[in-house]
């Protein structure tokens, strides 16, 4: 006899997809904690949950996806904490039951060489589908920065080509340029 399943329960087991996933989204908070007391970053507790819709609740400030993509491109300082966050993005992805998972990155927010970065991200794709048990297949879309200039975008796809592992690459993605009223 098989026992019944909760609804949220049957989501998480059911076999799914995600082609529209921000790496940076991803970033567990004990994780942006960690980076921050990595690197001297001061981060009060109230602060770092802000930046999470799960614990914004008496945080007394709300900051959005924006900001907390801008805060943590700066606190991704080594290509190992790149690794680090696809790695756990990654094991995330499969508690939910998710096979195949696509994720944006912005190499023009990197403050590092893109090969390096590349390199770390591409690395734990090849990792993450070795390990059969996470059975997830993790692929990498470098994309533009919308508010960003068309000569950062350009230098960007540049970089991309001189460095090209399209074996990781599902595509590159372009935004419309986002004019700030
Ligand atoms: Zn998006």
């Amino acid at each position: 006899m098989t026992s019944p399943v909760s609804f949220t329960e049957f989501l998480h087991r059911f076999p799914k997809v995600d082609i529209h996933y921000h790496l940076l989204g991803g970033v567990r908070l004990s994780t942006m904690q960690d980076l921050a007391r990595q690197y001297g970053v001061p981060l009060p507790e109230a602060e770092a949950k802000s930046y999470y819709r799960a614990y914004q609740s008496g945080t007394g400030e709300r900051r959005g996806g924006i900001a907390a993509l801008h805060f943590l491109y700066t606190l991704l300082r080594r290509p190992e904490d790149y690794y680090r966050v696809a790695r756990e993005v990654a094991e995330d992805a499969h508690a939910t039951g998710i096979r195949y998972i696509e994720t944006f990155w912005n190499p023009s927010d990197v403050s590092m060489p893109y090969r390096q970065a590349n390199e770390a991200l591409t690395r734990a794709c090849d990792d993450v589908e070795r390990e059969r048990e996470l059975g997830l297949v993790m692929r990498l879309i470098p994309s533009i920065n919308r508010e960003k200039s068309p000569e950062e975008a350009v230098a960007m796809v540049e970089a991309m080509i001189a460095a090209p592992i399209p074996m990781y690459w599902a595509s590159a993605s372009t935004t419309r340029n986002n004019r700030r009223r």
